[in-house]
């Protein structure tokens, strides 16, 4: 029996995908970390890990390469510098984007409302989260903030009242 089990959860574990999710300082100091949690857990997605820590330019170099040579590059890093962020992970079918979808534009002012940067940022810089914007690079991210470990494997009970039995 229990091995059943395990094979119909490592099934569906197969299936999902993980995404990284950063709540910025602006997030912290704004004191809206249950809001925003809320909302993903709200959506159905699996909380799979989560940790506060405290960044610092060797990571925010590697994570913002993109950015590198824009004007606001040192002042981002600052800003994420700031106080300890709040790293997760979440996982559920096609997760990087439907977290893209829930948290909106970068931009706070453009972000459509209803999104989680639409509700509660008008800032460019200080929007609140920060989501992987594709699977292939949720990957790298996880691996960039979460060591071995402390990404957990668990079977969310309500499973069946999230996805269809075709779907997962
Ligand atoms: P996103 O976070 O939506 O994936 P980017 O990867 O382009 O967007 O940018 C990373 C972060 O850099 C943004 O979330 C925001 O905090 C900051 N940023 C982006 N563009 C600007 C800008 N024009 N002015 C100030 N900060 C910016």
């Amino acid at each position: 029996m229990e091995s059943i089990k395990n094979k119909s959860y490592l099934y569906q574990a197969e299936i999902m995908e993980r995404t990284l999710i950063i709540l910025k300082p602006s997030c912290v100091q704004r004191t809206l970390v249950g809001e925003v949690i809320s909302r993903f857990e709200k959506k159905g997605l699996r909380l799979a890990g989560m940790k506060m820590i405290q960044l610092d330019d060797a990571i925010l170099d590697e994570h913002y390469a993109h950015l590198k040579n824009r004007s606001f590059f040192q002042r981002v890093k600052d800003s994420m510098k700031a106080c300890p962020v709040i790293v997760q992970c979440w996982e559920g079918i096609d997760a990087a984007r439907v977290v893209r979808s829930l948290i909106g534009v970068t931009n706070g002012r453009e972000a459509e409302a209803g999104t989680i940067r639409g509700d509660f940022s008008v800032s460019s810089q200080e929007n609140i989260v920060h989501a992987s914007d594709s699977s292939e690079s949720a990957k790298v991210e996880l691996k960039r903030f979460f060591k071995d470990g402390e990404i957990f494997n668990y079977k969310l009970s309500t499973l069946p009242n999230l996805y269809a039995g075709d779907e997962i």
